[in-house]
């Protein structure tokens, strides 16, 4: 390889270790973001769950004041009861006092199961909320592994941004442009080397996507210091020195 070949595979070295800081880095990023779409998740449940049970609450209170005033109406029923003059009229307030009795028993009843349906949402909303209090662990733990992260590979990453820099500086602008480019293409890994296919046979091929590459790529690398592209994933290549 000559000097610009080289001094672009050394830029690779760095650019690779980079883009493997960054990725780890993306990773605890994506983790953050995903536990603190869970915890709104669970936050939302609970809202709506709490929001249910004061709704189930208020029928109750409602339903409370309507058998009171039913039962007010039974008392009136009875002392009416008392005053009737004829048989018929005392059937037919007796009448009036059993059904608004049978009433008031099936709205007591009605009452009855939306207590126990309440105390059933109590314990379930304990348990959301229980739930709640993990997700919230869960993403402090996230931030601080990627507060963490980004403390510990701070130095290494500053080290290699200036190594690459200085590295950067003896490539030409152009040149450095187009490595560059393939570099954030594939994560770092701007170069590959060429592959013989066949040791007896001339025939090559790229070995980052394994497509061919023509004889004359392989002639230019052999005598110039030139850079040429895989055609097919863009990378650049070089030949490997023979051992
Ligand atoms: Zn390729």
């Amino acid at each position: 390889m000559g000097e610009t070949l080289n001094g672009l595979h050394q830029l690779q070295t760095f650019e690779i270790k980079l883009a493997a800081i960054r990725r780890t880095q993306l990773a605890k990023q994506r983790r953050v973001e995903v536990c603190r779409s869970r915890y709104e998740k669970i936050e939302q449940e609970l809202e709506g769950q709490r929001r249910q049970n004061l709704e189930r609450k208020a029928r109750l209170d409602a339903l409370g004041l309507d058998v009171a005033a039913r039962e007010e109406t039974v008392n009136k029923h009875r002392q009416a009861l008392a005053k009737a003059r004829t048989n018929k009229e005392y059937a037919a307030i007796l009448s009036a006092m059993n059904t608004e009795k049978a009433d008031n028993t099936k709205i007591e009843n009605t009452m009855l199961e939306m207590m126990e349906e309440i105390q059933a949402q109590k314990d379930a909303l304990a348990e959301v909320e229980a739930e709640k209090a993990k997700r919230f662990e869960e993403v402090s733990s996230a931030e601080e592994q990627l507060q963490a992260f980004d403390a510990e590979s701070k130095p290494k990453r500053s080290e290699l941004e200036s190594a690459r820099d200085e590295g950067a500086l003896r490539i030409a602008p152009s040149t450095l442009l187009t490595f560059n480019r393939a570099a954030m293409r594939h994560e770092g890994e701007a170069m590959v080397p060429i592959q013989k296919v066949h040791p007896k046979r001339d025939g090559f091929v790229c070995s980052g996507c394994n497509m061919s590459i023509a004889l004359e790529v392989v002639n230019v690398l052999q005598t110039r210091d030139e850079i040429q592209f895989c055609g097919a994933c863009g990378r650049i290549l070089f030949l490997e020195a023979r051992g």
